[in-house]
């Protein structure tokens, strides 16, 4: 069996690296240099888009933000899973909107806007202070503007102005402010007979918009919430493979912030900390075999290695903590890598990030110092 993933980054290292031992050779299109490499290597494999397409037995995405021709083109194989339209889903917050309101989900008040009068009708409709989106291309907090007073309206105004004249596609979403207590999200696996299996929960900690700190959690009431969300957006899509949704918590009622229809950095935890990782679970529901067990093995977080590429051999030492790099050159703020801690209970997770935190810079990993 090979699969071909549209995208080569740490994702599809990660799947290639769970698909193995299933005996499925993974390959990867990078869509920058638009080559076939070996997604673990990044070896340049000489063949191109077309003789993959037509190569590989599944093709899949490891992002969302997909050349639309690229994606048209293995729809039209037959092979891409999941559909081209749920991955467009993905990367276009105004189509996601949609889909969550059509799935009857909780999510943000929103207005769309294409011009200043719009701007003005969002700002009467959706209150102050709102958030800013733009439609398409935002990821991490990218393109993105906090309102919070009339008088920012003019230079925010500017801002987006530019950003909306970029592309025609272009738009910007005004969202509510959701004053939330924390943000979680919920991973989980659809295959192609509809089943369905969701991980735990995961608590997650952004630290200038970006995932700093992703655990586990297990409250069974919001699990149940979760995973009803979770099902009428992934049915709704008809979607087959790893999907994550992450929602605002706010006084225990779940809202979608946004969808991604991926394999996912806060589920990078149940690598150790689950039966069944996501990557192995995204590789077999695409592949058409059932479903892993998403059971949790041990209470399990995981730490963003945010643009460090050497951390204290301390940490190898540790019984607990599990080290995956990226192989990738060093960038500020850049996903390196991450670090998976367990421990034998919640209280004593607790204790052993406390002591990873003695090794790491309190500038690089600001989430686990603020615990
Ligand atoms: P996003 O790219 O939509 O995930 O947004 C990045 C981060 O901005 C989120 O993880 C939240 O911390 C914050 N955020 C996004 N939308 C809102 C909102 N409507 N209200 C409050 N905070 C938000």
């Amino acid at each position: 069996m090979q699969v071909l993933v549209l995208g080569a980054g740490q994702l599809a290292r990660m799947m290639a690296l769970a698909a193995a031992p299933l005996n499925i050779k993974t390959i990867a299109f990078d869509v920058n240099s638009e080559s076939i490499v070996e997604p673990i290597t990044q070896t340049k494999l000489g063949s191109g888009l077309a003789a993959a397409i037509e190569q590989a037995d599944v093709i899949t995405a490891e992002f969302e933000h997909v050349p639309h021709p690229v994606l048209d083109a293995c729809q039209a194989s037959g092979k891409l899973l999941p559909s081209a339209t749920a991955i467009k889903t993905g990367g276009d917050r105004r189509i996601e909107k949609a889909l969550l309101d059509k799935a009857n989900v909780a999510n943000a008040k929103y207005a769309l806007i294409r011009t200043r009068q719009d701007f003005e009708q969002a700002i009467e409709y959706v209150g102050l202070p709102m958030v800013l989106k733009s439609t398409l291309g935002g990821y991490d907090g990218k393109g993105q503007w906090r309102l919070k007073e009339a008088s920012q309206v003019d230079a925010i105004w500017a801002e987006m102005e530019q950003c909306i004249a970029s592309s025609a596609a272009q738009a910007i979403i005004a969202e509510e402010f959701v004053a939330f207590d924390r943000e979680v999200s919920l991973i989980g696996a659809r295959n192609q007979h509809g089943e369905i299996a969701v991980y735990p929960l995961a608590e997650n900690v952004h630290t200038d918009g970006v995932l700093s700190l992703s655990t586990a959690i297990d409250e069974p009431q919001l699990q149940a919430q979760a995973k009803q969300m979770f099902t009428a957006v992934a049915e709704c899509l008809d979607y087959v493979g790893v999907l994550a949704l992450e929602f605002f918590d706010v006084k225990g009622q779940l809202m979608v912030n946004e969808i991604a229809p991926r394999v996912h950095n806060s589920g990078h935890w149940t690598q150790q900390g689950a039966e069944t990782c996501q990557f192995e679970n995204h590789m077999r529901a695409v592949c058409g075999l059932p479903l892993g067990s998403t059971e949790a093995l041990r209470p399990t977080a995981m730490i963003n290695i945010l643009g460090e590429d050497t951390l204290a051999q301390e940490i190898l030492s540790m019984k607990q903590a599990h080290i995956h790099w990226y192989g990738k050159d060093k960038r500020p703020g850049r996903k390196m890598g991450h670090i998976n801690v367990c421990g034998n209970s919640p209280a004593d997770l607790q204790q052993q990030l406390q002591d990873i935190a003695q090794w790491l810079d309190a500038s690089a990993f600001p989430a686990l110092h603020q615990k």
